[in-house]
């Protein structure tokens, strides 16, 4: 009998720990693997803030697959993915085609613009290396425009969208990066303006109240300002456009108002709510005994029948669980359920500050950052073992 072929698309935290996971558990010849992903390199999405803000180094958010992986076990092929075809068992790659016998999806997540008017063209958006970069060098060059032309203090007002984990861990960083910026361009640091507005009646929506009141003290204390039960209308090319038409002029808007899944998944005729799908207990895409979906891609729900927010903590678990269901799937044993474990959140508001819970108990400041410190270093350590926490694990 021939071999099953197993192809993984992304290497994110899903797809990489369904590699990792893979490569351990599986026996010579059990099935041939192959992780495909865009760039030769896995990003630390949930490092990506700093990079962002300039308040670290973007090489610093990536480490090369051929460091996590074994390639005698794994084939990698650095290629995007064009088009899933579940019907023929094939993937289109830009350059090539490969068909498998299981397919693993985590792609990872897109910007959810909800509709909005120009924040698909207009707004920036954290997330993958390329698109930290950009933001990093959009955010200093704004700095040398301003001392060109004094009047435009559009230039020094900086627009977040989204008061979640994403834009609240972004303008930690940013209003780290400020008194810095204005130093090294001799800007009166009373210009600069940050902005974070956000729809919702509360900034972490969904978050500990009592967290959520010392995050924003914090924040507003470091000179944010924040807009919270004020929805984003329109983003133009000069600014945004809020509540009931007024518009706050500004040449950088950052959005991180909303994930959704991949389009890919959609047109490849899977069902979805805003491209994710709903998985089976099991994490398969219901109807497809051989299709896993991880991460960003897949909605599971939680006991009250509400869907989980997507994190890079369950997109882990979930690799995991889907690597042990392959492997029981190959040998004919019984597949395990996927339960999502909770082992805590923490949000940095910046240098030395943050929030969390973990262990049931509520966490902030200086303690608060010592975990997310924590959880960072565990992640390289599970990923890439000592080398790679002696690499990396200093800059976090
Ligand atoms: P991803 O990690 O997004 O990986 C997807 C991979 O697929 C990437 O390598 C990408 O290059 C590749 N890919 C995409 N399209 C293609 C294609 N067409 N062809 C080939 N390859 C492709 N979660 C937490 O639990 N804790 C946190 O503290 C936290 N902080 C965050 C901070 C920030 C700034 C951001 C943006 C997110 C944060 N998250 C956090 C959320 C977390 O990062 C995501 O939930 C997680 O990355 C999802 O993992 P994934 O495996 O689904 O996809």
């Amino acid at each position: 009998s021939s071999i099953p072929k197993i192809v993984i698309l992304g290497a994110g935290y899903g797809g990489v720990l369904t590699s990792l996971r893979l490569q351990k558990e599986l026996n010579y010849n059990e099935a041939d693997v192959t992780l495909v992903n865009k760039h030769d390199y896995h990003y630390i999405t949930t490092h990506l803030h700093m990079p962002a803000a300039g308040t670290d180094n973007p090489e610093n958010a990536r480490v090369n697959i051929s460091k996590l992986i074994d390639e005698f076990k794994i084939d990698f092929v650095k290629s995007t993915v064009v088009q899933i075809r579940p019907q023929d068992r094939k993937v289109i790659l830009e350059d090539g085609t490969l068909s498998y016998d299981y397919l693993i999806i985590g792609l990872g997540g897109e910007p959810e613009t909800f509709g909005i008017p120009g924040l698909g063209e207009h707004a920036m958006n954290i997330r993958s290396i390329n698109s930290v970069r950009l933001i990093r060098e959009h955010i200093e060059y704004q700095f040398a425009r301003y001392k060109r032309e004094p009047h435009r203090t559009d230039y020094l007002t900086f627009v977040v969208g989204g008061a979640g984990f994403t834009g609240i861990e972004f303008i930690g960083e940013l209003a780290d990066r400020i008194p810095e910026l204005c130093k090294q361009f001799d800007v009166d640091p009373s210009i600069v303006k940050i902005v974070n507005i956000e729809a919702a009646p509360t900034a972490l929506p969904g978050f500990d109240p009592e967290l959520v009141e010392y995050a924003m003290q914090v924040l507003q204390k470091k000179g944010v300002t924040f807009r919270i039960g004020t929805a984003i209308k329109e983003c133009t090319p000069d600014g945004v456009i809020v509540g009931e038409g007024e518009e706050i002029k500004s040449q950088t808007v950052i959005w991180t108002g909303g994930v959704r899944g991949n389009r890919l998944i959609e047109e490849a005729g899977f069902e979805t709510m805003r491209g994710r799908v709903k998985v089976d207990e099991f994490l398969r895409a219901p109807g497809h005994e051989n299709v896993y979906v991880l991460g960003d891609n897949s909605l599971v729900f939680n006991p009250e029948g509400r869907p989980y927010p997507p994190t890079a903590q369950m997109a882990m678990q979930q690799g995991v669980n889907c690597a042990h269901n392959l492997v029981a799937s190959i040998r004919n044993q019984p597949l395990k359920k996927y339960v999502f474990t909770n082992k805590g959140t923490v949000a940095s508001l910046g240098k030395g500050e943050a929030i969390g819970i973990a262990f049931g108990k509520k966490y902030k400041g200086r303690v608060a950052a010592w975990l997310k410190k924590a959880i960072d270093i565990r992640y390289l350590f599970i990923i890439g073992g000592i080398p790679l926490v002696l690499r990396k694990g200093k800059f976090l």
